[in-house]
């Protein structure tokens, strides 16, 4: 068997104790002569499966009593009209535009009501996070809305806006559960499963209970109300039953690495490896402002496309995969989940410096 290193941005690198455990139980999961994925969701085995998985995912980020964890579909791209259909009273969102994802956000809310962009990022190319200490948030706004770590740009909000008293709503996709989260700051949640914690197909979502209404947008489907997967505890109908049974793997693996103060330590070092060594480099530069950088996510350029193709062809054959940059920006970007071991930071890094002896 040879595994490479995968720096994909989502679906991304797993944990490998959690993939031959899923092996291993494939044929007969503890005693049932079935697989997860063969196994009714009303069934008792996997009734423990989930509330497991709940119960983990809320030790782990000491989820306070007071707020719903739902495990969904649809993806975060879901949750882009989910929150709005929702959460909608005086049909007034702000949002804080600081790449392509809040941006479909922000464009997706629009259909449903009123959205504002309170601050972007847009003008340096987001790659930096816009001053969010006194913003001119509406008086009538329902919410402020911000992607908290931003996949393609790299960029993460090291301090949360100051919402003036208005419930915030982040999109952590890209950085759950990399690190500890004062959950009682926000009032929703939403993560899609498929860069930190599982494979595609789930999504989480925490909220605060009052927040889930019964008079939402009229229109709102049955399917795309918290409501209803609020009621029936992520049962109401076929969850994405497999995927959680694996994000509930995940959320083991982190409880036994110390938890999520253990995961940021490790997190910290393999950015820092990463990072010092773009700082120093007369080839590769990184492309986000320092202090606003993510610990998931490193974009960087030589600032010479024919070079940037050659590394991702010499990294690949080497066994490092997909660097490649995303298609909006160019250049390379390097997801490094939680999931992927230092080892392969280093190893990254390496190769980089011999790149870039051998082409100056
Ligand atoms: N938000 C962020 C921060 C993302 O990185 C992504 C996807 N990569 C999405 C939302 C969209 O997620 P999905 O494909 O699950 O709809």
């Amino acid at each position: 068997m040879s595994r490479v290193y995968n720096f994909s941005a989502g679906p991304a690198v797993l944990p490998e104790e959690v993939l031959k455990e899923a092996a291993d139980e494939m044929m007969d999961y503890k005693g049932t002569g079935m697989s997860v994925m063969e196994m009714s969701h009303r069934s008792k085995a996997y009734e423990t499966i989930i509330n497991e998985a709940e119960a983990d995912l809320r030790d782990l980020l000491s989820i306070p009593d007071n707020y719903k964890v739902l495990f969904l579909q649809g993806g975060a791209s879901q949750q882009f009209a989910m929150v709005p259909m929702n959460l909608f009273q005086n049909g007034v969102g702000d949002y804080i535009i600081t790449g392509q994802w809040a941006k479909k956000a922000y464009q997706e809310a629009k259909l449903y009501g009123t959205a504002n962009a309170v601050a972007s990022s847009a003008d340096k190319t987001f790659s930096y996070i816009p001053d969010v200490s006194d913003l001119p948030i509406s008086e009538d706004a329902d919410y402020v809305y911000i992607c908290e770590n931003n996949t393609i740009y790299g960029t993460k909000f090291k301090t949360l806006p100051d919402t003036k008293g208005k419930i915030l709503v982040a999109d952590l996709s890209s950085c759950f559960l990399s690190e500890p989260v004062d959950v009682s700051k926000y009032g929703l949640i939403f993560a899609g499963a498929q860069k930190n914690v599982g494979p595609a197909g789930v999504v989480i979502v925490i909220i605060r209970e009052d927040l889930i209404r019964e008079d939402v947008l009229k229109e709102t489907p049955t399917m795309l109300r918290y409501k209803t997967h609020a009621d029936a505890k992520s049962l109401y109908n076929t969850p994405p039953a497999y995927g959680i049974y694996i994000c509930g793997k995940v959320f083991k693996w982190l409880k036994n690495l110390g938890g999520l103060e253990a995961m940021k330590k490790i997190n910290e070092k393999k950015a820092a490896i990463l990072y010092d060594f773009l700082d120093q480099s007369k080839m590769f530069h990184g492309t986000v402002v320092e202090k606003d950088r993510s610990l998931m996510n490193v974009p960087f350029v030589t600032g010479n496309d024919e070079l940037d193709a050659l590394f991702v062809k010499e990294s690949k054959a080497a066994g490092f995969e997909n660097l490649k940059g995303h298609r909006s920006v160019g250049g390379m970007r390097a997801s490094i989940y939680n999931a992927m071991p230092v080892e392969g930071v280093e190893k990254l890094v390496s190769f980089m410096k011999d790149f870039e002896e051998k082409h100056t």
